[in-house]
């Protein structure tokens, strides 16, 4: 099994190394050939305008899209999970439209641009999940077809549609794996 990374901009070292924690091997993709016999993408976290801007710079989009119709797991975290959205909050800029959500930018207040905490999955088990939220997204509302698998101060932060996984934190800057193997689990 090879899982791909995109490797425009952001954290997708990071996911690489928690990848090969789970002994899954990844490529980092950069064109639309890279795509080609990957089993599962991650789209990382970073900065979403940006990475909309390379993504049609190299002509990403459509190819991603083709990818996740066709049933390729696609996990976007935080960053990632803005690109996979349907609806951006008070935004036209470019996404992937992939998942039925809508999604609110930067959400969590100025304050507080960061913070960790420890959120119930229940589909990871019962030991909580140490979450990284880094000027992170939320989720303002999912179609019938999304499961949402976890919430913060009321509000989505983790969810599922068919072959789409997002989070809006940073799971791979925790040692804790269990959210990569959840989604490796996605691959038939
Ligand atoms: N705030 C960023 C955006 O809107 C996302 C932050 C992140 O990926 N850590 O794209």
């Amino acid at each position: 099994m090879v899982i791909g990374v995109l490797a425009l901009q952001g954290a997708f070292i990071e996911h690489q190394k928690s990848l090969a924690a789970c002994g899954v091997e990844s490529i980092q993709v950069r064109k639309p050939e890279q795509l080609d016999g990957i089993q599962g993408l991650i789209i990382p976290g970073g900065e979403s305008t940006t990475m909309g801007k390379l993504m049609h710079r190299f002509d990403l989009f459509e190819p991603i899209r083709e990818l996740g119709r066709r049933g390729v797991p696609i996990f976007g975290t935080c960053a990632g999970l803005i690109m996979l959205a349907k609806e951006i909050a008070g935004s036209d800029q470019p996404r992937l439209s992939l998942m039925d959500i809508e999604v609110e930018r930067n959400a969590f207040g100025r304050q507080v641009e960061s913070f960790e905490t420890d959120l119930m999955v229940p589909d990871l088990g019962e030991e909580p999940l140490r979450a990284v939220f880094i000027r992170a997204p939320y989720i303002k509302s999912t179609g019938n077809n999304v499961r949402v698998m976890a919430t913060f101060d009321d509000k989505i932060v983790l969810a599922r549609q068919d072959n789409y996984l997002v989070a809006a934190f940073h799971p791979e800057l925790t040692d804790d794996i269990r959210l990569h193997r959840y989604f490796l689990n996605m691959i038939k």
